[in-house]
């Protein structure tokens, strides 16, 4: 199946729903991190949301989610925008743990449970949003919760799941945003959470072969769900050879010095897509004129 997520809303307007399934995308970061199976379920459930809620944003405005718990795996950053381009690295790739009481692979032990989850919007014109919350749970899908009800005041249940082959390759990953409107009556509220605490785990949905909008009508109903836009879903890196130009140059006079001196020339990776950049003498020599 290809990656794609949905747009909905159900319950006349009262519920907003989006559900994506990235299988693919989460492989591709999995291969590029060279992460472990631990890793690459926080990082895939980090992705999965974070491509969730770019899918909320409009035209160039693009989404960073940095989690940081104080768990071995250091930070996670994930970015995003609203045509479904994802990316996202981890400070240490190589976690990896027994499987948690609930036989899970245990996210919460590689996150952490002490730091903050935060939230930047670049919303053009120089407009910026920045939401940071604590971490409460470190298993990721509650924390966007406890985010959205804290610090975007918008009741949501949020769910990411990465299912891992024993060779490390992705099964199945994917993810939903539930939110309540402030018009939703409490009838709908009580029917939506009972809806939500008796779903399975959305891991075993996709790897069942269910798409985003079967992901949804099993969520909310069929009869409830009004489908309105469906967008692929893609790891996509920004980087360039002139971008990391300018973290060479911020390196400062001396570094560069010391890289043409000593090294004859410099090598750079970039964090999320591990793709290598190599700066000649005398290219880091231009460099330093500048
Ligand atoms: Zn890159």
């Amino acid at each position: 199946m290809k990656d794609y997520l949905v747009k909905a809303t159900a319950f006349e307007g009262n519920i907003r729903a989006y559900s994506a399934v990235t299988t693919n995308t989460i492989e591709e970061a999995r291969r590029r991190q060279d992460s472990w199976a631990t890793t690459t379920a926080a990082l895939g459930r980090t992705m999965t949301t974070t491509v969730l809620m770019g899918a909320m944003l409009k035209g160039k405005d693009t989404i960073t989610v940095k989690i940081e718990g104080g768990g071995p795996i250091g930070a996670i950053v994930a970015d995003s925008n609203a045509k479904g381009d994802v990316r996202g690295y981890v400070s240490n790739s190589h976690v990896d743990f027994e499987l948690n009481e609930s036989g899970k692979l245990d996210v919460r032990k590689a996150v952490g449970t002490n730091g903050f989850l935060s939230v930047v919007k670049d919303l053009g014109l120089r407009e910026h949003f920045t939401g940071q919350v604590p971490i409460v749970s470190g298993e990721i899908s509650e924390d966007f919760t406890y985010y959205f009800a804290t610090s975007e005041q918008i009741p949501s249940a949020v769910g990411a799941g990465v299912l891992v082959n024993p060779d490390l390759s992705v099964l199945a990953a994917g993810g939903f945003i539930i939110q309540v409107m402030p018009g939703a009556t409490d009838e709908v509220i009580t029917k939506l959470e009972e809806r939500i605490a008796s779903f399975p785990p959305i891991s075993k949905l996709i790897e069942e072969g269910h798409n985003p909008e079967q992901i949804l009508f099993k969520l909310l109903g069929e009869e409830n769900v009004k489908v309105l836009e469906e967008l692929p879903v893609q790891f996509k890196c920004k980087c360039s050879k002139k971008r990391l130009e300018k973290a060479i140059i911020s390196l400062g006079k001396d570094e560069i010095t010391a890289m043409i001196e000593e090294d004859g020339g410099a090598e750079a990776s970039c964090h999320f897509c591990n793709e290598v950049y190599n700066f000649s003498k005398e290219e880091l020599e231009e460099l330093l004129q500048r």
